[in-house]
């Protein structure tokens, strides 16, 4: 399989007045298609930045980022959002579900961005609902779901799209640890029956075992790069 994910000579700069702040500094990476990927690495390394470059919420300063095909460093607003639309799925620490709207709206939602037919998104949602494991609670809105419910509905969300890429920054940041595990299962699991590639950002490095591959950043760069850890399930994490 090639690589989905290729990211060359990618920099970003922050300008603050006279202060320039160097997010990334020429960051070059490939992922393959299907892969599990952990970024590690403390805060302010530059996790949050790399994640936004793939998931077109930001451009590069300079250098080229490909995704499934696409270059989209020189998109402009409307093409990232198309891009955005289509192509990649975000998970976040704040679940960001929208309040008013049930479980299984707030799939049907996002679906609504690529799907025209109502019946049939209605249909899917109901579907990816019932794959996080929430079957019974399509109908209920956020306020009634616990944290790891929540964080649920955002992952059968983010797949909607059949997204190629699924971005998550600290995913489980705002659980428990066991909440967050079952969490991290559900996403390991349904990212995986998908073939779809996952790029997660934590600070925690007890969820690494579950990557196919984990990389640590360090100051807008990557320090380390361990393609072959030891994967396993993130139900059987010990953290
Ligand atoms: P991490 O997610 O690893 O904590 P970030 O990617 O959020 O790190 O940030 C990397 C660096 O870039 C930090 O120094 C941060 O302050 C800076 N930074 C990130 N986003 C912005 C922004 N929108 N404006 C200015 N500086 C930013
Ligand atoms: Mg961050």
């Amino acid at each position: 399989m090639g690589s989905v994910v290729e990211l060359r000579g990618v920099t970003r700069e922050y300008r603050m007045g006279e202060v320039t702040v160097q997010a990334l500094r020429g960051v070059d990476l490939e992922i393959d298609a299907g892969q599990v990927v952990v970024l590690l690495g403390p805060s302010g390394s530059g996790k949050t930045t790399l994640l936004n470059l793939v998931g077109g919420l930001d451009s590069p300063t300079a250098g080229d980022v490909v995704i499934a095909g696409e270059a989209i460093a020189g998109y402009d607003a409307l093409r990232l959002a198309d891009y955005r639309a289509r192509t990649v799925g975000f998970i976040f620490q704040f679940f960001n579900l929208i309040p008013s709207l049930t479980a299984a709206e707030n799939v049907e939602f996002a679906l609504a961005l690529v799907e025209r037919d109502h019946t049939a998104s209605a249909g899917r949602a109901r579907e990816l609902i019932q794959r996080v494991g929430l079957g019974d609670r399509g109908d209920h809105f956020p306020a009634q779901l616990s944290g790891g419910e929540q964080q649920r509905v955002a992952i059968a969300r983010a797949l909607a799209n059949h997204p190629r890429v699924l971005l998550c920054d600290e995913p489980t940041g705002n659980l428990d640890v066991d909440t967050g595990r079952q969490v991290l299962d559900v996403l390991d699991s349904t990212a995986r029956d998908d073939g779809t590639t996952v790029l997660l950002v934590t600070h925690n490095s007890a969820i690494a075992p579950m990557a196919d591959r984990v990389l640590r950043l360090r100051d807008g760069h990557i320090e380390h790069d361990d393609p072959n850890p030891t994967p396993t399930p993130a139900s059987e994490l010990d953290w």
